[in-house]
């Protein structure tokens, strides 16, 4: 058996120990004979994985207990229009930071529930760097206001929150989560896709303020009402089992590393080794200002596109894989999520390396 190391934004590498310990438990779950994937929502042993995947969350995240965690399904797009039809309950109002795709379609998909407000965005510059805003730009009677954490596509990261005053924040992130500390009282709610650093696609989840729950508009369907959800502790119809089983080993290998101190430090780590590699070549660049670099996704050019795709092509077979930056961007990109191993981004650099010496 070999494997590659898989730099996909997602969905993404997953833990080996974990991949292994499914796989062990792929016929018959502790001595139940049977599989997670064949098993009841409703049975004794998934009541316990889902509890302990709650209960390992809220232990590494240090989740208050007055923010419900909820697992739920749609993906984080499903949630644009979720999360108008949930909070946009007051004035009716809502501000954005448009920070590349994910935020641009957040807010796209909420201008069909209320008055919504683009505040700042920085498409001027390809989204490479996260415009700064003061708490005046914020309309202070909006519902909330909203900001993609990490910027999967363009490579950008929140290194200190928007102050918003007193207008709940919300934030997706997708690309960033258990990636490091994050102090989830700055929020109203944070949610995102497992498929990018928790699990396989299938899962999405949301951790959310108690309080703000409770006032969907009438024609919210059930499936998308929060408290729905909140009320049933996820299992008001069937969740996605499997995923949320793995999403549990995902979280014991993350305790068993240390927790998200551990995590960020090995995430700081090789984010530095690839940063450093890019900022000494003379032949990739990296495309974000140096003060918004994500630790999670990292955009990077060569001057040619032809030597883009053989770069590409080449790291291919010798299997770095999925290093194509998406389509709006052009060039690579290197997502180094929690899961990849310190070694595959050394490894990734030796033979960056390599390559710039042969092709200059
Ligand atoms: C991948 C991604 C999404 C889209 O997630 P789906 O689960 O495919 O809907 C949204 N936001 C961010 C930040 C992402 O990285």
């Amino acid at each position: 058996m070999s494997r590659v190391y898989n730099f996909s934004a997602g969905p993404s590498m997953l833990p080996e120990e974990v991949l292994k310990k499914a796989s062990e438990q792929m016929l018959d779950y502790e001595g139940c004979g049977q599989s997670v994937a064949e098993m009841s929502h409703r049975s004794k042993e998934f009541e316990t994985i889902i509890k302990d995947a709650e209960a390992l969350l809220r232990e590494l995240m240090s989740i208050p207990d007055n923010y419900k965690v909820l697992f739920l399904q749609g993906g984080a797009s499903t949630q644009f229009a979720a999360i108008p039809m949930n909070f946009m309950n007051g004035s009716g109002k809502a501000d954005f930071i448009i920070t590349g795709q994910w935020a641009k379609k957040a807010f796209a998909e909420a201008q069909k529930y209320g008055d919504c407000k683009a505040v700042a965005s920085s498409a001027d510059k390809t989204f490479s760097y996260i415009p700064k805003t003061t708490k005046e730009d914020f309309r202070q009677d909006a519902d909330y206001a909203y900001i993609c954490l990490n910027n999967t596509i363009y490579g950008t990261v929140y290194k200190e929150l928007p102050d918003t005053g007193d207008v709940t924040l919300i934030a997706d992130i997708s690309s960033c989560f258990l990636s490091e500390p994050l102090d989830v009282t700055k929020f109203g709610m944070v949610y995102g896709g497992a498929q990018k650093n928790v699990a396989p696609a299938g899962l999405t989840i949301a951790i959310i303020r108690e309080d703000l729950l409770g006032n969907a508009r009438d024609y919210c369907p059930t499936m998308l009402d929060y408290k729905i959800h909140a009320d049933n502790a996820s299992l008001y119809n069937t969740p996605p089992c499997y995923t949320i089983y793995i999403c549990k080993l995902v979280l014991e290998w993350i305790k068993s590393l240390g927790g998200l101190e551990a995590m960020a430090e090995r995430n700081r780590k090789k984010a530095e080794i690839l940063y450093n590699f890019l900022d000494n070549s003379k032949m990739f660049k990296g495309t974000v200002v140096p003060e918004d670099r994500s630790l999670m996704n990292v955009p990077f050019v060569t001057d040619s596109e032809e030597l883009n795709a053989k770069f590409i092509k080449e790291a291919k077979e010798a299997g770095f894989v999925n290093l194509k930056g998406h389509r709006s961007v052009g060039g690579m990109r290197a997502s180094i999520y929690n899961a990849m191993p310190v070694e595959g981004v050394e490894k990734l650099v030796e033979f960056m390396t390599k390559f710039e010496k042969e092709n200059s």
